[in-house]
């Protein structure tokens, strides 16, 4: 285990388990339709790659870079899109895989921005989400698992761009973002113990 993992949460076994689970599900729910799976960046990458591999039916792979506005510890829910789908989403039955879901707010501008784009249909995957109370909630279709409101790294989640290559999940020791509080979760430069 990584030095600054103070606990695993899912290893990189349950985590493959886990994914075999939701792309058989996936497979059933899709079939005879052609998906294009929106990937995230960066988080959801390691998760879209596995997940896609479980799925067994012709899907296209698109991603989009959103980062949100605001200060750096809580979602503004006020998103810039960084970089955009490749093409039009009207004739695509379009499941967005998100890495973690905590406030909802990134997710529920997505979603709001994407249904103004016509897609055939329009569900949401993710890996993580987190028990907390919501200003606004977005229904996830298909769910990897419920955590505990406790920030997370591993497997694509990252602390200052660092930790998204752990293939397991785990929730940093307080000592590496240098106190009791949380991190911060966008925006934040690199720690000094590395
Ligand atoms: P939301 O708009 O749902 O509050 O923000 C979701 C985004 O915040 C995620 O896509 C992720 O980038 C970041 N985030 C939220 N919680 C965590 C966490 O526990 N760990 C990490 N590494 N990022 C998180
Ligand atoms: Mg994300
Ligand atoms: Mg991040």
């Amino acid at each position: 285990m990584h030095e600054d993992i103070a606990e695993v949460l899912f290893t990189e076994k349950q985590i493959q388990e886990r994914i075999q689970e939701l792309g058989r599900q996936i497979t059933e729910d899709y079939r005879g339709k052609n998906v294009l799976l929106l990937g995230t960046l960066k988080g959801a990458v390691p998760f879209i790659a596995d997940l896609a591999r479980a799925i067994e039916l012709p899907l296209e792979i698109d991603y989009m870079a959103i980062s949100s506005y605001g200060n750096s510890t809580q979602s503004s829910g006020i998103v810039r899109i960084v970089k955009d789908l490749e093409g039009p989403i009207d004739n695509k039955h379009v499941l967005i895989i998100e890495d973690i879901i905590d406030s909802g707010l990134t997710l529920a501008y997505l979603v709001d921005m994407l249904k103004r784009r016509n897609p055939l249909s329009l569900r949401i995957c993710a890996l993580l989400d987190k028990e907390r109370p919501r200003a606004k909630t977005v229904p996830v279709d298909y769910l990897g698992f419920s955590i505990p409101d406790k920030f997370v790294v591993g497997y694509g989640l990252d602390y200052a761009q660092y930790y998204r290559n752990l293939p397991y999940i785990g929730i940093l020791k307080p000592s590496v973002y240098g106190g009791t509080e949380e991190p911060e979760k966008e925006h934040s430069s690199p720690a000094e113990k590395r």
